[in-house]
């Protein structure tokens, strides 16, 4: 099952997670310390739906100067990006509204690694490290993401306020760190 939706265009990925989007976790399904315990691949859809620490930075635009090089940034964020919450507004209907969209899936991850933020729990997990403790399956709350200023809430400008042309000059820090 694809799990990751990505747009790319013109060395812009963007990614949205395919998941109930930062939703309460269904827990029946959850087998314990699953992060720790087993691979990307070896998760159920339940567990890799609640991996996703709900912070928002994969909505971000990024840009690489040239094929290959680092990846970079932006405080740009998609057009379906709820900037308050850090949430896909239509999360259901996302690839017909953004049709070039792509998946993620497990299996994917070594070519989409780069476009990912270091803190991504999909990254982590993948690169064999510990969640953060803000992460909501260690924390306990959804709202932890936010209070430790990883999520992208209020930090981000839609792309149809911006000049495409300009994106460069939005590339930020914070978003990959
Ligand atoms: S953990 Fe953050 S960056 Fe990774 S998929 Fe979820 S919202 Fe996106």
């Amino acid at each position: 099952m694809p799990n990751w939706i990505s747009r790319m265009g013109q060395a812009i990925k963007h990614f949205w997670p395919f998941i109930t989007k930062f939703g309460a976790p269904r827990t029946a399904n959850l087998r314990e310390k699953f992060w720790e315990r087993y691979s990307l691949n070896e998760l159920n859809e339940a567990e890799w739906e609640a991996l996703c620490d709900g912070c928002g930075r994969c909505c971000l635009l990024k840009f690489e100067e040239t094929e290959g090089s680092p990846v970079t940034f932006t405080n740009v964020c998609c057009k379906l990006l709820d900037r308050s919450t850090s949430r896909c507004q239509h999360y259901e209907c996302r690839s017909q509204i953004v049709p070039d969209c792509i998946n993620l899936q497990p299996k994917t991850m070594p070519d989409m690694i780069d476009w990912l933020p270091r803190s991504c729990a999909y990254r982590l997990v993948h690169e064999g490290r510990p969640l953060y403790e803000w992460h909501h399956l260690k924390s306990g709350s959804r709202d932890t993401v936010h209070q430790a200023g990883f999520s992208v809430s209020h930090r981000c400008i839609p792309e149809y306020e911006i000049d495409p042309d300009e994106l460069e000059s939005y590339s930020v820090d914070w978003a990959n760190q």
